[in-house]
């Protein structure tokens, strides 16, 4: 059976290494998951490993990358919950949930007219780590910032790094037929506007209806040298009696019973990347990330302190706690002050006519840069006055 086994992978490593001289990504064709089988249908070839983690029980599909929107939706039958998206530069992973401990009792790949991985599952809980890892080119590990960026001082055009929450496979919460992931796409190019008018420079970390990553969002922030990010969301909780707008920063725990709802409403994300991404890096990598959060964390808290005082100024109705910290992991960037903005709650009805509401938006949207710029003013004065 072993020995079977590393023949068919061998035949795998072989029809990759092929593969591996295409550049293009690839699109889904199909995805099947039945109970102890999944197939994927790609129109191309792609290096890929396949493995199984556990807490919970999930099968993880790695592939270089692959367009997972690409999918017809009528050509994809998952039974339970799954997951798909970038994880990194270059790197796509597929998640499905498992009913309960399974390991991996085959994984193939056949080329013909489209690709089709198939992988077989048995009951059990075997080794989980990667099965065919010879097709699989590692990634470096995103690189952890070392010095602190330079701090804006007023003398250049901020950058604001602007996440419309969720997107893709992840509509984030769902009412009356609007989803949370659109809305804020939406608001986020109308809050882009008003700011590029007054001058400063915005990035959005997704420009259509697409999945990415918790920690891609910052990854995006970072690459266009963002002075700030705004995580923008309008989530739906249980009860109801929810309201108003809240302003969230990084806390190493869920300041109230809602933070702890949001944050774990996210969380969800993150098995997309696998507890060993979660927190990647060696021990000195982790010591300048805290060493470096240490410096963001004051400056986060100033801008949503900043932000609350501009939805005060413009009368835009709060949550009766409008500034929490919860274990949102869209806010660890360590190097740029980040928050995470709940316009309001799509679960409360006045809040959604609000969110709906062409003229709540555009007062929103002033008060958020008069937040933004009250935030920057004081930044830039702060930085100014440790040079000295
Ligand atoms: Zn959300």
């Amino acid at each position: 059976m072993i020995r079977a086994l590393l023949f068919l992978f061998a035949m795998c490593a072989g029809t990759v290494a092929a593969a591996q001289e295409f550049n293009a990504r690839a699109t889904v064709e199909a995805i099947r998951a039945e109970e102890d089988r999944l197939a994927v249908v790609l129109s191309q070839p792609v290096p890929w490993r396949v493995f199984v983690e556990a807490d919970p029980w999930r099968l993880v599909l790695d592939t270089s990358e692959v367009d997972w929107s690409s999918a017809d939706p009528t050509a994809v039958v998952v039974e339970t919950d799954w997951r798909a998206g970038r994880i990194r530069a270059g790197w796509s992973r597929l998640m499905v949930e498992l009913p309960g401990p399974m390991q991996v009792s085959q994984a193939w790949m056949e080329t013909g007219d489209g690709t089709t991985i198939t992988v077989e599952l048995e009951e059990g809980a075997g080794p989980t780590g990667p099965l065919n890892p010879q097709t699989w080119e590692a990634a470096p590990p995103e690189e952890v910032p070392t010095t602190p960026r330079p701090r804006q001082t007023g003398d250049r055009p901020l950058v604001v790094a602007l996440d419309p929450g969720h997107g893709g496979v992840d509509p984030g919460a769902e009412r009356n037929g609007l989803t949370e992931a659109a809305l804020m796409l939406r608001f986020a190019r109308e809050l882009s506007e008003v700011l590029t008018r007054r001058g400063h420079d915005v990035v959005l970390t997704r420009e259509g209806d697409e999945f990415v990553g918790l920690r891609g969002r910052s990854t995006v922030a970072r690459a266009a040298g963002a002075d700030l990010m705004i995580s923008l969301h309008a989530d739906a909780v249980a009860g109801g009696g929810a309201e108003g707008a809240t302003v969230y920063t990084l806390s190493p725990g869920n300041d109230s019973a809602l933070a702890a709802e949001i944050a774990q409403r996210h969380a969800r994300d993150d098995l997309l990347l696998g507890v060993e991404d979660v927190e990647a890096g060696d021990e000195i990598a982790r010591i300048l990330v805290e060493l470096a959060r240490a410096e963001t964390a004051p400056r986060a808290n100033a801008l949503a302190d900043a932000l609350v005082g501009g939805l005060n100024g413009a009368a835009i109705r709060l949550h009766k706690r409008p500034r929490l910290g919860g274990k949102f992991t869209v806010l660890k960037a360590p190097d740029i002050p980040s928050v995470l903005l709940e316009l309001g709650f799509m679960s409360n009805p006045r809040d959604l006519d609000n969110i709906a509401s062409v003229d709540w938006r555009s007062r929103m949207a002033v008060a958020i840069a008069d937040g933004i710029e009250a935030w920057a003013e004081a930044d830039a004065a702060e930085a100014l006055r440790l040079r000295r």
